[in-house]
């Protein structure tokens, strides 16, 4: 059979690959002039290799964690706790603090739907759980930058479950790929070889009665008999008006909210242990990881701000100097030199986004519907399974399994 993918980033790669396995003849539409998407690695002047966009694989992530090691692609630690952050005046909560902070949370959530039904939003979740002094709390200013959304428009409830579930046998040990993360779409890239067509945005997709058709900017028409469309949540909803797909895949897809990130990837000396620190009163952190030794750390700092609001204080419309100049008071333990890449996912054209969160008339039902397929097509990408390197690679398996089923 003849099979059309459109996006290039994990989750339409892994989709490709899987169906090429079994036999099947695949093109890739890629509209940027590299593969990879949110997973996309560079090295900094001095060496240190970093991460535009996803960097932590936890120890969770079975699916990613396979491919490498088929790959042999090394993973190493990072050396620092994900969801346990220093902060400036060198406090640190310990596991149980967490797990006890997360648990009012998820309570929280359960008492309001009880009450309310699901439609909570995540700051009247937080409030409930921990009053009116919320945002001021360090747990809160990590949780709203790692959503990435305005509080107000996603679904508390979902997003305390998902925490319940992760926070569930709580293990701190994430990694990364020791040549960078995007070594993964590479590699798989590679196999698929002539299959994957770069600089090709598709435009148009339309079902007829004997299979589907995707149309790029550049005007060519590509036809096959079934299609995976794995492109960014803002892309996709645009994409999907021509399309006559079930009522909960739309509603799903329409509800979703995409989140702003901003990465701030610098270069770095010195001979501190690698820490993650959060800012002051703010929902953004940084973190300095351990080199691929594993006891030095590596010559790179990442500043990472969550959701649009905090983006707006960073000064960044005229650079990141300010910016940089606040890391360096709060990361007084690291040398910061002025050698740094800037990634503002809200401005990347392919994307439009960092990665998505339910939004508020979410309902646990919708849960499902990528679990099926449309007809000739099926749905992959973060916002279809989970928002993350993993949760992408493992909706293209689901879409490549799904269309083979039919
Ligand atoms: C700042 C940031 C930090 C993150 N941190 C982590 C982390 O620490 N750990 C983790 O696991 N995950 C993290 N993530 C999330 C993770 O990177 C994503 O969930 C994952 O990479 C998404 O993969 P995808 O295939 O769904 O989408 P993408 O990687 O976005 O792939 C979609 C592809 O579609 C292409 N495309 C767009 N429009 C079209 C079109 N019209 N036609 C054809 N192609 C098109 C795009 O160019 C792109 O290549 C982070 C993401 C960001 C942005």
């Amino acid at each position: 059979m003849k099979f059309l993918v459109a996006g290039a980033g994990l989750a339409g790669l892994n989709a490709a690959w899987g169906l090429q396995k079994k036999g099947h003849e695949v093109i890739v539409l890629e509209a940027n002039s590299r593969v990879g998407g949110r997973c996309w690695s560079e090295k900094l002047p001095n060496g240190a290799v970093i991460e535009h966009g996803g960097e932590f694989i936890s120890v969770h992530d079975h699916t990613i964690r396979g491919i490498c090691a088929e790959f042999g692609l090394p993973i190493v630690a990072l050396g620092i706790p994900f969801d346990r952050r220093h902060q400036v005046d060198g406090s640190f909560p310990s596991s149980d603090d967490l797990t006890k902070t997360m648990a009012k949370m998820s309570d929280a959530a359960a008492r309001l739907a009880a009450k309310n039904g699901y439609a909570i939003s995540l700051r009247e979740v937080a409030r409930e759980a921990f009053g009116p002094e919320y945002e001021s709390l360090p747990y809160c200013q990590k949780l709203f930058a790692t959503t990435t959304c305005d509080p107000d428009l996603i679904n508390g409830y979902a997003v305390a479950a998902k925490m319940q579930r992760e926070g569930f046998e709580y293990v701190e040990h994430r990694g990364r790929v020791m040549a960078g993360n995007d070594a993964v779409a590479k590699e798989i890239a590679r196999r698929l070889g002539d299959s994957v067509r770069l600089n090709s945005p598709v435009v148009r997709v339309t079902q007829t009665k004997t299979g589907v058709e995707m149309e790029t900017a550049g005007g060519e028409i590509f036809k096959a008999d079934r299609a995976v469309i794995a492109v960014p949540l803002p892309i996709l909803q645009k994409l999907i008006d021509t399309l006559d797909l079930p009522a909960d895949m739309v509603k799903a897809i329409k509800g979703r909210q995409m989140g702003a990130a901003v990465k701030l990837n610098i270069a770095v000396s010195g001979d501190a242990p690698p820490r993650g620190v959060q800012a002051p009163n703010a929902p953004w952190w940084s973190w300095s990881t351990a080199d691929n030794g594993g006891d030095r750390q590596r010559g790179a700092l990442t500043a990472y701000a969550g959701g649009k609001k905090t983006m707006a204080t960073l000064g960044l419309e005229n650079g990141a100097q300010a910016w940089l100049e606040q890391v360096r008071a709060y990361r007084t333990d690291v040398t910061v030199s002025d050698d740094y890449i800037l990634t503002n996912w809200a401005e990347q054209p392919y994307t439009k986004g960092a990665y998505s969160m339910p939004g508020l008339d979410w309902q646990p039902e919708l849960d499902g519907a990528f679990n099926h397929a449309a007809g000739n097509i099926a749905f992959a990408g973060e916002h279809t399974h989970f928002a993350s390197l993993n949760g992408a690679l493992e909706s293209g398996a689901r879409a490549a399994k799904l269309l083979t089923l039919i």
